[in-house]
């Protein structure tokens, strides 16, 4: 028998188009967005402000059930990890962010990774499938019930897997985060980080959102791209930065790069140099990411000291540039630290 779909997997006009298919007047589309995305309820039934004969017809065509949770785990700092088990098995992880302004969730968006960038737990395992809009939004409304301080205010895509590998998903799930109708938060806070899968960079400057593009960027030329990220073969530095220009241009929005820094590979003074040269006249600032240890690989982060001496060194070139706080670390949360299957142990 056919699973029946999950609500969630419905854009609101598609929900809109139901309502009416069943006859029921449209603006019930508004009261069921209203029940999944802002009250955050888990069944049909209670959706109380609905006719029972809705909320059966619902409870027979679609499921919105939670996220099976198999894990979950609070760091020192207060950041926490979920493991979610879905419903064909695979794994997924999310991870909330707390500060003093704000809760960010980090969310994944493909059951493991093709892109095996050589410093990243997520491709170890290699690559499962692609997450349903659904499964994509069910994480981010389950670590919604779980903020604390300050309401879920930012999504970040930057948990396990290439969101722009899984493309369609992604926008419809988008649409329903920024949608007014969905969860309703600004696109400005919403961040899609990606390797640099260029032909999606380009569809995605036609979409019309103000999002936020991250790129992760992790080398400083042609070459040394290549030996980090397999992805840059196929998609060479200097074409991605021609596609990100042509993004800033198209978008008027500034791109963000992420990029790694690997005690004694990428925080050089010739990578400062060559960083400058080739981001030069660009609307963008970087984001450096001290490499979080991940037990397969060799690499190892620099000092704090080395840290910022590169950063210094990227702004006398011109770059502006933030060195990220890694959050979560004792809790395998940090960025790189995801991994799907959960099931490699850690040493001792
Ligand atoms: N597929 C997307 C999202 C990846 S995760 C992308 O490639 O951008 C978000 C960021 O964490 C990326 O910049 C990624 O390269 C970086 N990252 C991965 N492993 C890391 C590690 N071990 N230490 C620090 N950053 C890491």
């Amino acid at each position: 028998m056919k699973q029946p779909n999950d609500i969630r997997d419905l854009s609101f006009s598609e929900l809109a188009d139901y309502c009416k298919q069943i006859g029921e007047p449209v603006f019930r589309a508004g009261q069921i967005f209203d029940w999944i995305y802002q009250k955050g309820v888990d069944s049909f039934a209670d959706m109380t402000n609905l006719t029972k004969g809705l909320r059966e017809q619902l409870q027979k065509d679609f499921v919105l059930g939670p996220l099976e949770v198999e894990k979950q785990l609070t760091s020192n700092d207060q950041t926490q990890k979920f493991l979610f088990r879905l419903s064909d098995k695979e794994r997924v992880e999310a991870v909330l962010i707390p500060t003093e302004t704000r809760t960010t969730v980090c969310v994944s968006t493909q059951a493991g990774c093709k892109f095996g960038c050589r410093f990243c737990a997520s491709g170890i395992g290699g690559w499962s499938r692609d997450l349903s809009s659904a499964e994509i939004l069910s994480q981010i409304l389950y670590v919604k019930k779980q903020a604390k301080q300050h309401p879920l205010s930012h999504v970040v895509f930057m948990g396990t897997g290439e969101p722009l590998d899984n493309y369609e998903n992604l926008l419809k799930a988008i649409r329903v985060i920024n949608g007014k109708e969905g969860l309703n938060i600004a696109a400005r806070r919403i961040t899609v980080s990606t390797c640099g899968v260029i032909p999606k960079i380009q569809q995605l400057s036609r979409e019309g959102l103000q999002i936020e593009l991250a790129v992760s960027l992790h080398g400083y030329s042609n070459e040394s791209r290549k030996v980090l990220m397999p992805v840059n073969k196929k998609y060479p530095m200097k074409d991605l930065i021609e596609a990100c220009r042509e993004y800033i241009q198209k978008t008027k929005r500034q791109v963000t790069f992420e990029y790694i820094l690997l005690k004694s590979v990428t925080c050089s003074n010739e990578a400062a140099r060559e960083l400058g040269r080739l981001l030069k006249g660009m609307i963008c600032k970087m984001n450096l990411i001290p490499y979080n240890k991940v037990w397969e690989f060799d690499y190892e982060p620099p000092s704090p000291s080395e840290a910022i001496a590169f950063k210094d060194q990227l702004e006398r070139y011109g770059i502006h540039a933030t060195i990220r706080v890694p959050r979560g670390r004792d809790v395998g949360a940090a960025c790189g630290q995801l991994r799907h299957t959960n099931q490699v142990p850690e040493p001792v």
